[in-house]
């Protein structure tokens, strides 16, 4: 079943990942306290988001409905991020891969989760072992450890096609309805808020310059085909995984919606079905945590597992400064670049530039396919990069 609102799971999922938004576990001094300030004020408002591994020995799922509550699943929070800010293009395209243009809060968890398998992987070329991973039987891949799975809490409903008809209610001015302005032949953010299933870029204010990063329902949409390893991490990993559930806000949950956005608008070919992992919807009554209206600059990125944080604004750390060429050390560490650096270091294949390591990347041919199947993709920003290896 695509969208399960009875099932308790989703509410366990959303509670861990905002308990451990409102006390940080891994957190010391310094760290804590930038954390607290990074949080929106009373007046702000921001998305929350946080990936949850559940061991699935300790709970089948398709015996979820008959467990007790003394068999609670083990659930560890992997990220927990804010934001939903994106970068323009124009800015992007001299970044040399150094801002992280789309900042909401979903797609920055998935982000991180990346960096964590890298940083786990060298943990354990380096003999320090990991929670998460152990050598697969190839020596240069990894594998997760005991059959995994992995469910994301969103406090909205993912922008684009999923939430389309819940801003189309929201709207005052329904002249937008109809106007079907596109870019590249992508339909902007909150265009044509009457054409269902469609690819879209990221919303953003009317007169605010353009951005090609697609909204995060396309984006999610996308990674049931495509795992939720980016296309650099993907060949490290034997099997990669996939998410098996979103859990929601069960108020803002339109079934018909979700359906269509994650299955029904998909062409689906035999060969693509094959690729499918469909994802769960699952719903939370736990209500968001914000109560102000001003959205907050801050994006945070916090790893519970490996103890980190870090506090972005404007696609690089919290308080660099975001001009057209960002230098080298303000970066984030989920930049493009330095998830490239980290990846080469760990891969025996030389890539001359960033666009090489995408195009030879195996998922890369699956990728195409899917995304033609959900809709008119249109275009994508550049932003290539040298690779050195070291
Ligand atoms: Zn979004």
């Amino acid at each position: 079943m695509l969208v399960d609102l009875d099932d308790d799971l989703g509410n366990a999922i959303a509670q861990a990942v905002v308990d451990e938004y409102r006390r940080p576990s891994k957190l010391e001094n310094k760290t804590l306290h930038q954390f607290r300030n990074a949080r929106p004020k009373e007046t702000e408002t921001t998305v929350l988001a946080g990936l949850v591994k559940i061991e699935s020995n300790s709970r089948p799922i398709d015996q979820a409905k008959r467990q007790k509550v003394a068999e609670k699943p083990q659930l560890d929070v992997l990220a927990v991020c804010t934001g939903m800010k994106v970068t323009p293009a124009a800015k992007l395209e001299h970044s040399q891969g150094r801002l992280v243009h789309d900042s909401h809060a979903e797609i920055l968890c998935l982000r991180l989760f990346n960096w964590l398998v890298l940083q786990e992987m060298k943990a354990i070329r380096e003999n320090s072992g990991s929670e998460l991973l152990i050598r697969g039987h190839s020596t240069e891949q990894y594998r997760f450890k005991n059959n995994s799975q992995f469910a994301l809490y969103i406090s909205e409903i993912p922008c684009g096609d999923a939430s389309t008809e819940n801003l189309r209610d929201s709207v005052a001015d329904q002249t937008d309805w109809h106007n079907l302005e596109e870019t590249e032949g992508t339909l902007r953010g909150r265009n044509g808020l009457n054409r269902l299933g469609s690819v879209r870029t990221k919303p953003g204010r009317k007169d605010s310059p353009i951005s090609y990063s697609k909204s995060c329902s396309d984006k999610l949409c996308l990674k049931q085909f495509t795992s939720m390893l980016s296309s650099l991490v993907y060949d490290l990993v034997d099997e990669p995984p996939y998410l098996t559930f979103l859990v929601l806000p069960k108020q803002k949950i339109n079934k018909a919606a979700i359906e269509r956005c994650f299955r029904d608008r998909i062409k689906m070919s035999r060969e693509l079905s094959s690729y499918y992992h469909p994802l769960t919807v699952l719903a939370t009554d736990l209500p968001s945590p914000f109560a102000g209206s001003t959205p907050s600059n801050l994006s945070i990125l916090y790893c519970p597992p490996r103890s980190y944080l870090q506090v972005l604004s404007k696609g690089v750390r919290n308080g660099c400064p975001a001009k057209k060429s960002v230098q080298y050390q303000h970066q984030s560490d989920v930049s493009r670049q330095k998830l490239a650096e980290l990846a080469t270091k760990l891969t025996p294949h030389q890539f001359q530039d960033y666009h090489e390591l995408k195009r030879r990347a195996s998922v890369s041919a699956r990728k195409k396919l899917a995304r033609e199947a959900i809709g008119h993709w249109g275009k994508s920003s550049e932003d290539n990069f040298a690779l050195n290896h070291v």
